[in-house]
């Protein structure tokens, strides 16, 4: 396959620097243009970018120029990482100018006519698209991956709402550092701390996987009918979000049935070739402590979500924990997962 030119909105950030480490080798895309602010614009990736993720920066990224953040650029494909106020504006460009713009701002994730995917969870949004160009007269696209806390929850909750029905989920969130940006949470707030609140996350966590989990007839999607109460707390953590789960089944069950059915869980053949799907979606650890975000963020490549502690729930019926890499299955390698369905269905 000829590989497809890429560019990355917002390179010099957390996300940023996440989809240029992952897109070092990619099999389908190569990565011809980088943009960041007024901050680094002008400057080569390598100055304008203080890289903060394990290894080295890719040494083909180092002397690329960091450009402005508008249509023109010698790509097809767009990874956004901006921040979702400019993304409002920037990512409609770059669609009506025919660029597939793959976002990870919130900006347009609630919008009708805009997927908001996971390819394990609802490859069939991805119609949405056809309606979008249609409404909005564009060549392009804007296509969307979840608040990364949504991520680890939507994954886990879909076998179980197919199997036994939900009728209500809480939530409580350990949302690791990396989440708010580079360089984000001052050090004096995270230090022998937990910050009990993350601007605008509650609402996201309580509307975004029904969205995801809802039905699509090609046109729009109705949302999952159940209800969703959430608490998001900072933590001293690098990497990889933990968020604990009570549910109630519409049909309660035994935790033998639940936990199979979290096990078998598995997407359609052709989202299980994609390049950066993970070989296990879903797995489920039988230790008494696990999950742990240093030792399981990195399942599967940082795209496997990891359950732990399924047990019964005193109140509702069912309770665990679950993990998922935040920067990777939550941001970066998400959307480079939703780019490979669009390409591998055809839809650009
Ligand atoms: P970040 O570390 O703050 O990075 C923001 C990036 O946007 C930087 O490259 C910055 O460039 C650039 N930027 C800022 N203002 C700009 C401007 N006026 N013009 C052009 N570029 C500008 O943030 P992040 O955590 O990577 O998040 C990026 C997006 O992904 C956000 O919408 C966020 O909500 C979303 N997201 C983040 C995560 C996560 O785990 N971090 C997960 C899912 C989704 P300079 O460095 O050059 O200033």
């Amino acid at each position: 396959m000829k590989k497809r030119k890429v560019a990355v909105l917002g390179a010099t950030g957390s996300v940023g620097q996440r989809f240029v480490q992952l897109l070092d080798g990619h099999p389908w895309f190569t990565v011809t243009a980088l943009s960041g602010s007024e901050r680094t614009v002008g400057d080569t990736y390598q100055r304008g970018c203080r890289w903060v993720l394990p290894g080295d920066m890719p040494e083909w990224a180092r002397d690329l120029p960091v450009l402005h953040s508008e249509p023109g650029m010698d790509a097809e494909i767009v990874f956004s990482a901006l921040p979702s106020a400019l993304a409002k504006t920037v990512e409609p460009a770059f669609a009506s100018a025919g660029y597939q713009v793959f976002s990870n701002a919130s900006s347009y994730r609630m919008d009708v006519d805009v997927p908001l995917l996971i390819p394990e969870v609802n490859p069939d949004h991805i119609e949405l698209v056809h309606q979008q160009r249609k409404r909005r007269n564009w060549s392009g696209c804007i296509v969307t991956n979840c608040n990364c806390t949504s991520t680890g929850v939507t994954v886990s909750l879909k076998p179980l709402l197919d199997t036994f029905g939900l009728r209500r989920v809480f939530l409580v969130s350990l949302q690791a550092i990396s989440g708010a940006g580079y360089p984000g949470v001052p050090a004096l707030d995270l230090a022998d701390n937990v910050v009990p609140f993350i601007q605008g996350e509650e609402e996201k966590l309580e509307s975004e996987p029904l969205k995801m989990l809802g039905m699509c007839d090609g046109k729009r999607v109705s949302a999952a009918s159940f209800g969703i109460s959430a608490h998001c707390n900072r933590v001293a953590v690098s990497d990889g979000h933990m968020v604990c789960v009570t549910a109630e089944l519409e049909q309660p069950t035994s935790l033998s049935r639940i936990v199979d059915a979290m096990e078998s869980f598995a997407p359609a053949q052709s989202v299980q070739e994609l390049p950066s799907s993970p070989h296990q979606v879903l797995q489920v650890r039988s230790e008494s402590d696990r999950p742990q975000p240093r030792r399981d963020r990195g399942k599967g490549a940082g795209m496997t979500t990891v359950v732990g502690r399924v047990r019964e729930d005193s109140l509702l019926h069912l309770r665990y924990v679950v993990l998922s890499h935040n920067t990777i299955k939550g941001a970066a390698g998400g959307s480079l997962q939703n780019a490979e369905l669009l390409l591998a269905k055809g839809v650009f």
